[in-house]
């Protein structure tokens, strides 16, 4: 058991079953024994590696897109260059990097990181060395002003619920103990819920309904301030449209394991649903565009031609892994078309470029 699981069993013992989103806080971010507050978790060696850590060039397109939005919105003398979940600073790095081709950018960029995660901030502290950067722990707190900001599976660390549907009615998910004492899973009584009545309709007997709390939250934050004063939210996750079936998973040394095994001491995400997040976006009054594959968005945004100019200074096995970087960023098959983005802008101003517009 580890020590977390021994914490959480004693506090369930107490006072009874454990809704996941709690228990999925407690493992992430628990102060002395979560997930991101004790190490860094990404890379080869890690348990799993995100797109920025597989190759500069993502960073990059996304830099330039930023760069073409700050263009088409007037270049703002001063502006809030923000991430939420930064890991480790890489994304920021080489977005700050391929914003420097832009006279005037970088100059006008107020860099504000939002990470729970003291290790986490020490090591973006180092990444980031030579920029003026200022931490925050949630996106509310972020200063005034245009706000240009990029998630990359930020919004799947945030904690979900889980419901299954029982008729009319639906019985959620929740963290109680075995006969030995182990942690697991179990359902409430079935509830008729509110919460739940616009999933009536396209879901069936049994099936697994997830809903995270947080994220509307952050997508009704992030588009107020960008409806009222200008910029640009792109969130990148892998995900779908909406929520359907059980996505919660572990991953330990780059294995899937159950996320009721190690708590605290594996990375646990969701899939993330966009279309919550779209629709707080609009209720915000910010205008949002059509979910994008990220493989086609980095196709548009120029990432083919850059994969080339830096291909024809490498060789041997350094090219092989260039290539194969690309093909991974990229390809249906691969991140392309699992992982989906979506951009937040003024609803005057034009579509960010490599987006799709939305329909309506
Ligand atoms: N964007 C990075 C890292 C993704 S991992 C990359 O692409 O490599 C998730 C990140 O979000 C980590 O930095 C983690 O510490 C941070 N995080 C998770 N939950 C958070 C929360 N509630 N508030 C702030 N940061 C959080």
């Amino acid at each position: 058991m580890t020590p977390l699981a021994a914490i959480l069993a004693r506090k369930i013992a107490t006072e009874g079953p454990m809704r996941l989103d709690h228990y999925m806080a407690e493992c992430l971010l628990h102060p002395a024994h979560g997930y991101y507050a004790t190490r860094d978790p990404f890379g080869a060696a890690g348990d799993f590696i995100t797109a920025p850590e597989i190759s500069q060039m993502f960073g990059e397109m996304l830099g330039l897109c930023l760069a073409q939005v700050w263009v088409d919105q007037g270049r703002p003398a001063r502006f809030i260059l923000a991430e939420p979940g930064p890991g480790r600073g890489t994304l920021m790095a080489d977005m700050t990097r391929a914003m420097r081709a832009v006279p005037g950018m970088l100059e006008a960029a107020e860099i504000h990181l939002v990470e729970a995660s003291a290790t986490l901030r020490g090591i973006q502290r180092d990444r980031l060395a030579g920029l003026d950067v200022t931490w925050h722990e949630s996106v509310e707190e972020l200063p005034e002003g245009p706000l240009y900001l990029v998630a990359n599976e930020f919004i799947d660390a945030l904690p979900i619920r889980q419901f299954e549907r029982h008729g009319n009615a639906w019985a959620e998910r929740q963290v109680g103990l075995g006969p030995d004492g182990a942690l697991v899973p179990g359902l409430t009584a079935p509830l008729p819920l509110a919460l739940l009545r616009d999933r009536m309709a396209d879901t069936a007997e049994g099936d697994v309904v997830e809903i995270c709390p947080g994220a509307p939250s952050v997508a009704s934050a992030v588009a107020g301030r960008i409806a009222a004063q200008g910029g640009v939210a792109i969130f990148i996750d892998y995900g779908n449209w909406r929520s359907l079936g059980d996505t919660f998973q572990a991953l330990r040394a780059h294995k899937p394991e159950s996320p009721f095994a190690n708590p605290g001491e594996a990375d646990l995400t969701a899939h993330v649903a966009f279309a919550p997040l779209a629709h707080a976006a609009r209720e915000a009054g910010a205008a949002v565009s059509a979910m994008t594959p990220q493989g086609v968005l980095l196709e548009r945004l120029g990432i083919t031609a850059r994969a080339q100019g830096l291909a024809s200074k490498l060789s041997g096995a350094a090219l092989e892994s260039h290539i194969a970087a690309h093909r991974r960023l990229t390809h249906p098959e691969e991140m392309g078309h699992l992982f989906q983005t979506l951009a937040i802008y003024p609803a005057t101003a034009p579509l960010p470029p490599g987006f799709d517009g939305a329909a309506d």
